[in-house]
Order: structure tokens, then sequence, then C-alpha cells
């Protein structure tokens, strides 16, 4: 069977309505492995491993990562061996590395400032080996992560014009900042007006912004398409204000509000990644006034770590 795994048309639901619509895109809906943005970015780099080059795949991030979950997944699928690099400083077991662990990948853990020279290490071994290896960076960063993003941003525009509306707002969870730079480039490329804001949910400006303005350069040159440095910077907003405590920090605010989503529209939201840019999202709502607008927040996905935050409800 052929697969066809790069158009999802991830559905779009109303939620509320009080001072604002706010909509949510369920991007964790879609079919593969629990869904969420690094499955709509991993399926870019699976097309590349399916026109039969490589035979295995090397990756990175730590155990409670929805990326190496997917990676795992998708490589076990193709029986192809998959080799997972994590930090010892992030390795305790997740319902992730459960399921890496499923999924037959070798989790090599090193420290930290070890990993770069251990994923060298790896495809230098493998290569000698005999293997040809396909080489995924962290989290799906990188240009076809990006073209995952700049898909979605496609698939919001036909939304908007099969239901004749226009969103004013995009929120969602900003981490490596791909997803971001993604739809940046998406609505750069339509010549969009409105506001895509990234909920940081561990980096600080200025370091993450220009993570994601080096990730719309490094697209844009790629596709040969000359945009104005001054728009660049004026598209991305990347709102480091609700990082709390930083990575993975779990507070009271966000439980709240992903119990509050759980509870009335049966939603089920993270504390690292979804919960905490949905409240971000709402306290930025509040303390920049604005109301009476049509917002759009992406589901990233993550449901897995949702399953790990229930524990301790
Ligand atoms: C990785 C992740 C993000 C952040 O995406 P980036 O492209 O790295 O910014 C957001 N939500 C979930 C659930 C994730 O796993």
């Amino acid at each position: 069977m052929e697969r066809k795994e790069r158009v999802f048309k991830t559905p779009v639901y109303f939620l509320e309505e009080q001072e604002n619509q706010i909509y949510i895109k369920r991007d964790d809906f879609i079919p593969i492995s629990f869904g969420g943005n690094k499955a709509r970015k991993a399926v870019h780099f699976f097309e590349e491993i399916d026109k039969g080059k490589y035979n295995v795949v090397v990756t990175y991030g730590s155990s409670s990562s929805n990326h190496c979950r997917i990676i795992a997944n998708m490589a076990a699928s193709r029986k192809m061996p998959c080799y997972i690099i994590g930090p010892q400083e992030a390795s305790e077991p997740t319902t992730n590395s459960k399921m890496m662990e499923l999924f037959g990948a070798e989790v090599t853990v090193v420290p930290v400032e070890e990993v770069r020279s251990k994923i060298e290490q790896k495809i230098q071994d493998l290569r000698e080996q005999g293997y040809i290896p396909y080489f995924i960076a962290g989290g799906g960063h990188g240009n076809l992560g990006t073209q995952a993003y700049v898909d979605c941003y496609t698939e919001i525009k036909d939304f908007e014009a099969k239901n004749h509306i226009h969103f004013d707002y995009i929120f969602h969870a900003s981490g490596t900042g791909t997803t971001q730079a993604g739809l940046v480039c998406g609505q750069l490329l339509e010549k969009d007006e409105r506001k895509i804001v990234g909920i940081s949910i561990a980096r600080r400006n200025p370091r993450g912004r220009d993570v994601i303005l080096g990730s719309i350069r490094e697209y844009l040159d790629e596709k040969r398409v000359a945009i104005d440095e001054k728009k660049i910077r004026e598209n991305t907003i990347f709102v480091d204000k609700y990082i709390e405590k930083g990575y993975a920090d779990k507070n009271s605010k966000v439980k709240d509000t992903i119990k509050n989503m759980l509870i009335r529209y049966g939603i089920p939201m993270d504390s690292t990644y979804v919960g905490k840019a949905y409240w971000g999202m709402k306290e930025y709502l509040k303390e920049n006034d604005i109301n009476g607008k049509n917002i759009l927040f992406i589901h990233t996905g993550g449901t897995p770590l949702f399953f790990d935050d229930l524990k301790e409800f």
C-alpha cells in the first residue's frame, strides 16, 4: 500500500465565546503515533527515507521527547534500526521512553555536553559497519520540519476560505521554533496580515527568537524567496513571559488550565507544551486587552506527556 501520510487537514473546532472567539486546530489528531507537530514533521523525513537510500535512523532527544517516540515508531514500522542519543540529565523513564523501548530503538545516554560528539561517533560507527544512516536533528529542526508547518499554514488558509472566517491571531507552544518558523514562512509567502504568537515553553529572548529568525532565513534562502528583513522580524512574535520556572515546570495555574480543558471539552493537554501555551495565550489576551477577535490555537500534541502529568494530579 502506498503511504499517503503527508497531507492531514486536521480538524478545527470552536471552543469558547467569551471576550474572543477561540478555535483549536487539533494537530494532536494526526493519525501517526499519537500525533502532534513532531508527527507532522516526521512524515517529511520519512518521505526522504522511503526513497530507499538509507537503512538506519539516528536522532536525539530526552526521555520525554515526543519527537524521539514518533521517529522510533515510524522506524520500527519500516523494520529500520533507530538510534537515539539522549542527555543523562533528562533520562528518567516516561511514557514516551517506554514506547521508544517497545519500538526497539537503541537509546544511548551521555552527559549533555557529550551529546553532539556521541552523535558524530554513532554515525561514524554505523558507516564503518556498512550502514547508510539518516540523521534527524532533535525536535525535527531544519528546513523539512519548517516545510511541515508551511503546509499547516496552507491548511489554515483553506479552512478560512471554506468557512468565511479570518483568524486575527494564531497561538501555539514554541520550543525549538521550527513550528513557528514554518507558520511565519507561510504567512510571509501568502503576504497575510495577522499575528502569529509563539508562547515560549522554555527559551528566553533574544536567543529563542533569534533561532526562529535563523530557521526562517534558512528556509526562504533554500526556496530562493527574497523577503524584507524588517518584515520577517515584524512577523516573528516570540513571547517568553509565561515560561515560569522553565522547561517542564508544572505550576498550579497550568494544571488548573489542563483540568478545566479536559473537563469542559475532553481535550488532553500536557504541562510542558500545550497546557502551558494555552494558559499563556489566555494571560496574553487579558494583559494586552484583546477582545472580539478570531483566534486559532494549534494543539501541537504531546498526549503521552499528559499521561505522565496525570500521575501528579
Ligand atoms: C516539540 C513540541 C512543541 C514545540 O515545537 P517546536 O517546533 O520545537 O517549537 C510544541 N508542542 C509539543 C507537544 C511538542 O512536542
